[in-house]
């Protein structure tokens, strides 16, 4: 992992003076391991506040993430009436982006709501909306959001994100924008994040190629990262593979294999122009699912997959939870 990391940092000081990101894996998963469902941290390299990508999993990744030394610089201030996690989760997570509202994106958020401090919920105004009449509803939870059924707690601000504007994220120095993505009839998003360097993430929750999903919105994606691309300020993709090669294409309700994934990085390298115009991104490959079966370990399997046809000359990363890493 080190060494992946090391490479991934290689190409960020090679291209830029500046880090651009750091983030923190608290959950690496896209099912089924409770305790590690998909959600990162991410905050601009010269500052203290993170905003969290998706939300499966937050205590146990804080605490996981914690012990493996990704908050070693943090100190609590000795006023502060919280532990480290609780003052990580109250004071240093400036907000939530929420793909979709399927489960293992946003479990953690539900269950460490009631210690939680105000925040935002950034996402697109259908996944807002799933939320609000889904879990914050006083059914499935107390309603601790500012929308929906009952009375509001307010806790939580509802922010709905346009694909047009940059919008401002609150206590923090980065902007971002949000794009639709198809994932089996579910509107799922991605995330654009712009920090005061005009360095740039891309961040996708669950997805299909647009092959499967007769869609074009990765294509839409693709368009749109493509001037960043040609102007060096992408400092990397992160996004899932959930599936090796072996499960049908019919079987994925939504999500992506190696294969598809090359498939749609060769439209985008189409795109920026040369063979060769991906050479050295980093990929960070999220959402591989927990196995529980004894024989092929789809980790090992997606891995393998990736690398062995990866004649576009992108750098995959698999982060485990509690890695931390730049990009
Ligand atoms: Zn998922
Ligand atoms: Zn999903």
């Amino acid at each position: 992992m080190f060494k992946k990391s090391l490479l991934v940092l290689l190409y960020s000081v090679s291209t830029y003076a500046h880090a651009g990101f750091d983030i923190v894996t608290l959950g690496s998963k896209g099912g089924i391991q409770d305790g590690n469902l998909t959600a990162f941290l991410l905050k601009d390299s010269d500052e203290q506040n993170y905003i969290a990508l998706d939300a499966g999993t937050i205590i146990n990744g804080l605490i996981v993430a914690d012990q493996q030394q990704a908050f070693k610089d943090l100190n609590v201030p000795p006023h502060s009436p919280y532990t480290k996690i609780g003052y990580l989760l109250r004071e240093k997570i400036k907000g939530y982006f929420i793909s979709h509202a399927h489960l293992d994106h946003l479990a953690g958020m539900i269950i460490a709501s009631p210690d939680d401090s105000h925040k935002n919920i950034y996402g697109l105004a259908s996944v807002n909306d799933t939320i609000t009449e889904t879990y914050f509803n006083w059914k499935a939870w107390p309603n601790f959001g500012n929308r929906g059924q009952g009375y509001q707690l307010g806790k939580y601000n509802y922010t709905d994100l346009s694909s047009q504007d940059w919008l401002p994220i609150k206590n923090t120095n980065l902007q971002v924008k949000a794009l639709p993505l198809s994932h089996a009839g579910v509107e799922s998003s991605a995330f654009i994040i712009k920090n005061n360097q005009k360095q740039i993430v891309a961040y996708l929750g669950d997805t299909g190629a647009d092959r499967i999903e007769k869609s074009d919105l990765l294509n839409s994606l693709w368009s749109t990262l493509t001037p960043y691309i040609k102007n060096k300020q992408l400092k990397g993709i992160m996004i899932e593979t959930s599936f090796s090669n072996d499960v049908a294409e019919r079987s994925l309700y939504g999500h992506l294999t190696p294969k598809l994934l090359l498939e749609e990085l060769t439209q985008l390298e189409n795109k920026v122009g040369d063979k060769g115009a991906l050479t050295g991104l980093p990929i960070v490959i999220t959402h591989i699912k927990y196995s529980l079966l004894k024989q092929s370990d789809p980790q090992t399997m997606i891995q393998q997959q990736l690398n062995a046809d990866n004649n576009i000359g992108v750098i995959f990363h698999f982060p485990a939870q509690g890695d931390h890493f730049q990009l």
